[in-house]
């Protein structure tokens, strides 16, 4: 695979953009960012896929300083000392010394990880990204029993991946002990490519629920 970046104009319009940032977007929240400058409290860890369609500031239309966030493949968060690395790291910092008061593990619709994970031919030549699914592995064994094909095959996984990563999740001896003290929330979404909604997984009800439905249960909580 050979692309030739002579011909492509995408650096130039990312270092416009920046230019852009710097002298209109910046002076505008001036404030913001001057008391942003040297501390950080934010009250969310949103762990989500690094694609590119998923946006989280946006989706949540969150301000900088607000979300501590932590990307990769398939929104994945391996198991405590399965893995320890970036994630693992990301979530005991976020926990033990920002004391995020929430964790967020978004996925979303059409994943290019949850597609590869059905079909293993798909990243044959791909050892790293392989290996890294293997966190999400039991996630496709939970909806084997279900015969599914296509799209609804590949939103199933994406939902048995939230559920498996959220229990990942509370392996981690920082959430175990926030958890135990009431200091945290945990909760799944799944953010829809195409239209933009977000259904939240209700753990109770064990399953995905619309956000007004999600809204509704936390303000009576
Ligand atoms: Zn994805």
């Amino acid at each position: 695979m050979t692309r030739d970046t002579s011909r492509d104009d995408s650096l130039q319009s990312l270092l416009r953009g920046v230019e852009e940032f710097s002298q209109k977007v910046f002076p505008e929240s001036r404030q913001l960012f001057s008391k942003l400058s040297d501390s950080q409290a934010p009250h969310t860890l949103f762990i989500t896929c690094a694609d590119s369609r998923v946006v989280p500031e946006m989706i949540t239309q969150t301000q900088p300083g607000e979300l501590f966030v932590c990307r990769n493949i398939g929104n994945i968060v391996p198991g405590y000392g399965e893995m320890l690395g970036g994630v693992s790291a990301v979530v005991e910092y976020a926990v033990m010394v920002l004391r995020v008061r929430n964790v967020v593990v978004c996925g979303h619709t059409d994943c290019g990880a949850m597609k590869g994970l059905l079909n293993p031919n798909s990243t044959k030549d791909l050892p790293t990204v392989e290996a890294w699914l293997r966190n999400a592995q039991a996630a496709k064994s939970a909806m084997f029993t279900r015969n599914l094909e296509g799209n609804e095959a590949v939103v199933a996984l994406v939902e048995e991946n939230i559920r498996l990563q959220l229990m990942h999740l509370r392996t981690h001896p920082a959430v175990a002990a926030a958890l135990a003290n009431k200091a945290l929330n945990l909760q799944g979404w799944i953010y829809g490519i195409g239209d933009g909604q977000v259904m939240v997984l209700d753990e109770q009800l064990n399953r995905f629920v619309p956000l007004t439905e999600a809204i509704q249960r936390d303000q009576g909580n």
